[in-house]
């Protein structure tokens, strides 16, 4: 039986403790055993990374983004065997694995404009003989904690912009699928960065409150359920550390009746059932105003009977099987409950089995009409292929029905209508906004995040926002004994005398 490590110090380190099984989702079997870190992984992690920080630290931005640089060029070169890796554990198909590493390379790519992103600002003279300006300097030792849906784009999403600026930084992904990180970590190493200043520690609940109360990590961001993330967000404030917990999301796409039905019917399938709609960006509810209720239920039925469901390794698939047989049998739950709810079951994709893969996790898709806000299928987050369509009259309503949901992550709007397109996209409480873009994922150059229930913390990730997060702002004034003297003063410092 493989088994899957850590890496600490710049070296694959075995777990010797508690394990937890990997599956192979496409076949249903154990592919693997997960070393299950707690305090004992993660204090030498710290101490490794304590260690390295003040080198790293003091390394001009310019050298750590060289490193980053060559991190970009292997992990190109390695993006075949990252993708198989990634599919082999969470089951995506392998086009959407090799989508993943691309979203999570623009970061790195992003992260090589460090010595630019670094720069602070200047003023001469700020008073007579003195000037000032602002830098932004490294936290020191910061974690991640990610999920299983983006085993190698989410952690990209941290560790490019932590590094680069100058921080060490303690991965723990997710236990689902954990062999993306230790490519990462090779890579990293093969970049060039110095030992310990990257580490993955597996594990579960224990390791992330291992990193939650250990005194030496400065900072956290965490990825994954709304639940998991405010836990994390409270546990990790507590303790005084700085805190980023990206959670859970029920992404409407708005469909107006003068929108393109084709375009906005594309757009839901591919929103809706891509990665077996195991995505934070999902679109998981069609809003249908006016008459588009009818016609969108038309088109999509036919189209979500025939998704082509197989293992991600595929290449005809459009959909591979759920992560675990826990998930299949939530997400088949919900579609039960929606029936008991009242809900109209258009697909049922409960109960597939695929010849040759009976023991894999497949669901198909499923489709619902007439579900309305007060069902649980509406209010809580599926994670699975299941698209639910609600119908509001105008699109007055719409925005409401959006904005009093619980989660504000992403939002679509499909419209031929630009004043429409633009009253929505000030109105709507959510973090991104999509017009006529199903998945309105920011470049790595914007940021990522949501509203509400879906994002605890100030800060979105990477981007600037990364920058800010991962950094301490700092602001100097300097006056030179040479410079004119005033004697003590007892009052304020006032600016330009
Ligand atoms: P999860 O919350 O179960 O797990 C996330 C991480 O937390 C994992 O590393 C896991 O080991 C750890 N964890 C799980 N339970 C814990 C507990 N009780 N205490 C402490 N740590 C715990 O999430 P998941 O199932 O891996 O991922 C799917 C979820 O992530 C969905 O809700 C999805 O919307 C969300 N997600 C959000 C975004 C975003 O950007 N907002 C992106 C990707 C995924």
């Amino acid at each position: 039986m493989r088994q899957i490590g850590h890496y600490l110090n710049g070296a694959h380190a075995a777990g010797g403790g508690a394990t937890a099984p990997v599956f192979n989702p496409a076949t249903g079997e154990v592919s693997g055993q997960v070393a299950m870190g707690g305090a004992a992984e993660i204090d030498a992690a710290v101490v490794h990374a304590a260690a390295a920080w003040p080198a790293w630290a003091a390394t001009p931005p310019l050298r750590r983004a060289r490193v980053m640089f060559k991190f970009k060029e292997l992990l190109e070169h390695a993006s075949k065997r990252l993708a198989a890796a990634i599919t082999a554990e969470h089951g995506k198909v392998l086009s959407d694995a090799e989508g993943e590493i691309q979203r999570g390379l623009e970061v790195v790519e992003f992260a090589c404009g460090i010595p630019h992103l670094l720069k602070g600002e200047y003023t001469e003279a700020i008073a007579s003989g003195i000037d000032g300006w602002s830098v932004r300097q490294p936290l020191g030792v910061v974690a991640g904690i990610t999920p299983f849906n983006f085993p190698a784009m989410v952690p990209l999403w941290m560790i490019p912009v932590a590094l680069a600026t100058g921080n060490c930084f303690i991965l723990k992904p997710s236990e689902k699928d954990p062999s993306a990180s230790l490519i990462l970590a090779e890579l990293l190493a093969e970049a060039g960065l110095p030992a310990g200043v990257f580490q993955v520690v597996q594990g579960g609940r224990a390791t992330v409150e291992a990193i939650l109360a250990h005194p030496g990590i400065e900072a956290v961001s965490f990825v994954g359920s709304t639940p998991v993330a405010e836990a994390v967000y409270r546990g990790g404030t507590q303790a005084n550390k700085r805190v980023q917990a990206l959670g859970g999301a029920k992404n409407h796409l708005v469909v107006m009746p003068d929108a393109d039905m084709d375009q906005a019917v594309d757009a839901l399938m591919g929103a809706a059932y891509g990665s077996a709609g195991e995505r934070c960006m999902a679109v998981s509810v069609a809003v249908a105003v006016g008459d588009v209720g009818d016609r969108l239920i038309e088109r999509l039925a036919p189209r979500v009977r025939a998704l082509k469901v197989g293992p991600g390794t595929d290449k005809e698939a459009e959909m591979g099987p759920l992560v675990t047989a826990e998930h299949r049998a939530k997400v088949s739950g919900y579609v039960d409950q929606g029936v008991r709810e009242g809900a109209k079951l258009v697909v049922d994709g409960r109960g597939l089995s695929l010849q040759g893969y009976e023991g894999g996790f497949f669901v198909g898709g499923s489709l619902f009409d007439g579900v309305t806000p007060s069902m649980r299928i509406y209010q809580e987050e599926i994670f699975g292929p299941v698209l639910a369509v609600v119908r509001a009259t105008d699109l007055g309503q719409a925005v409401k029905l959006v904005n009093d949901h619980r989660f504000g992550n992403g939002v679509a709007l499909f419209t031929a209508d630009g004043g429409a397109a633009r009253a929505f996209a000030s109105a709507i409480k959510v973090g991104m906004v999509g017009i006529n873009v199903p998945i309105p994922v920011p470049a790595a150059f914007h940021s990522f995040g949501g509203w509400k229930s879906s994002l605890f913390g100030d800060h979105h990730v990477h981007g600037m926002e990364g920058v800010r997060f991962y950094t301490r702002y700092k602001a100097v004034t300097q006056r030179w004994p040479a410079s004119i003297r005033a004697g003590a003063e007892f009052t304020m410092p006032q600016i330009g005398r």
